[in-house]
C-alpha cells in the first residue's frame, strides 16, 4: 500500500509533525502499519518508519515543615506558572535520577525520593509525567535553573488558579488527599 503524500497541501504540511525522513531525507506519508493502531509516519523513499514516541517528565513534590515547595516558571510553556520541581528524562536516564537531577537544577535542593505518587497522562498530549514524593536531605530550596522563585506553601494556601499543567494540580490534590499533610521530612 502505498503512503499518502504528506505534503500534497500546505495545510497537510502544517499538520504534520515531521515532513522529511530523518535518514534519507525523503517525503514522509502516513500509513497504516498495523490496524488497531495509529497511522504512522513513513518514508517513500527508503521505508523508515518514523515513531512519534511520547515524551516522558518526571516531578517531585516535597514537603518542607509542613509546606510544599513550588517553583515559578521562568520559561514557557506556562511562563509565571506554579508547579513542582520536574522536567524531562533524557533519553537512557533512570526516571528517579532524572527527578533528583531536576529537582537539583531547579530548585538547589537534594532530595531523596521516598515513594511513587502517581502517573498521569491525557488524551491527544505527548507527555507522561512521573510523579514522586521527596524528602530534602541537603541544600537550600532557592530559584534554580528556569525558575523565577521558590517559595513553600501551606496545603491550604496553593495556588490552585495559578498552577502550571493539569497534573500539577491534579498530582498536588493525589498528595494531599493520601494524608500526606502531616508529612515531614
Ligand atoms: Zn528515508
Amino acid at each position: 500500500m502505498d503512503a499518502k503524500p504528506i505534503l500534497e497541501t500546505y495545510e497537510e504540511w502544517k499538520r504534520a509533525d515531521y515532513a522529511f525522513c530523518p535518514k534519507c531525507g525523503g517525503p514522509l506519508g502516513r500509513r497504516s502499519i498495523k490496524a488497531s493502531e495509529p497511522d504512522r509516519l513513513v518514508c517513500q523513499g527508503c521505508g523508515f518508519v518514523f515513531f512519534l514516541d511520547p515524551k516522558v517528565a518526571v516531578g517531585t513534590i516535597i514537603s518542607l515543615d509542613g509546606r510544599i515547595l513550588l517553583l515559578k516558571r521562568a520559561i514557557e510553556p506556562a511562563y509565571g506558572k506554579w508547579v513542582f520541581p520536574g522536567g524531562f528524562v533524557d533519553r537512557g536516564e533512570r526516571v528517579e535520577e532524572a527527578a533528583i537531577r531536576e529537582t537539583r537544577e531547579e530548585s538547589n535542593l537534594d532530595v531523596r525520593l521516598v515513594r511513587l505518587l502517581n502517573i498521569y497522562s491525557y488524551s491527544n498530549n505527548p507527555v507522561i509525567i512521573i510523579v514522586y514524593v521527596g524528602e530534602a536531605v541537603g541544600g537550600d530550596a532557592s530559584a534554580g535553573d528556569e525558575t523565577l522563585e521558590a517559595r513553600t506553601f501551606e496545603p491550604d494556601a496553593i495556588p490552585w488558579h495559578d498552577l502550571a499543567f493539569p497534573s500539577t494540580a491534579q498530582a498536588l490534590r493525589d498528595f494531599l488527599a493520601r494524608g500526606d499533610r502531616s508529612f515531614r521530612p
